[in-house]
């Protein structure tokens, strides 16, 4: 069964082999699918398991650049597009953003989706600390740890989960830009 790009209408994914893995390629816009247990073959990128936790908080995007679709939204509040679907299972597509790019997890199947250039990207980033995406700017936040109510910019986000100054784990990234 074809594989539908995430990104571009009536364009399948074609099947390409990088060593050592099977990807799925968009011949339109270039990106990259992984499917399940893909990427962890890869031994200079990051596990999966990097992303999953902010993948399961994150929001996913439509097909249009920047536009966000929150996860209490069924479908993009700006433009009503329909939110991005993994391509092996319709679940939508968490985006998680890290310092080396913003990539889309499915959280079901453990994908992953690249857009292109976000291979090269991760290479040799061994312990990326993973954000989901919109967060930060003005919207405020609840430590994990102490319940502190922190605001956007001065929050930390660690596996998923935001932090106050005082309590953030070494390795968590500002929420700040
Ligand atoms: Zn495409
Ligand atoms: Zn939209
Ligand atoms: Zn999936
Ligand atoms: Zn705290």
């Amino acid at each position: 069964m074809a594989r539908p790009c995430p990104l571009c209408e009536n364009e399948s994914l074609r099947p390409l082999h990088v060593a050592p893995v099977d990807v799925g390629t968009c011949a339109r816009c270039h990106g990259l699918w992984f499917g399940r247990g893909q990427w962890d073959r890869l031994a200079d990128r990051p596990p999966v398991r990097a992303f999953l936790s902010a993948a399961r908080v994150a929001p996913s995007r439509c097909r249009k650049p920047g536009h966000r679709v929150s996860t209490e939204h069924r479908v993009c509040p700006t433009c009503q597009g329909a939110p991005v679907g993994c391509p092996e299972c319709g679940q939508r597509l968490a985006r998680v953003v890290t310092s080396a790019c913003e990539l889309d997890v499915c959280p079901r199947c453990e994908g992953i989706w690249l857009d292109a250039g976000g291979f090269e990207r991760l290479e040799g980033v061994t312990n990326p600390q993973a954000r989901p995406a919109g967060v930060g700017g003005t919207a405020s936040h609840r430590c994990s740890a102490c319940a502190v109510e922190v605001r956007g910019a001065r929050a930390f986000a660690y596996e998923g989960d935001f932090y106050c100054a005082r309590c953030r784990p070494p390795g968590a990234v500002t929420l700040d830009g």
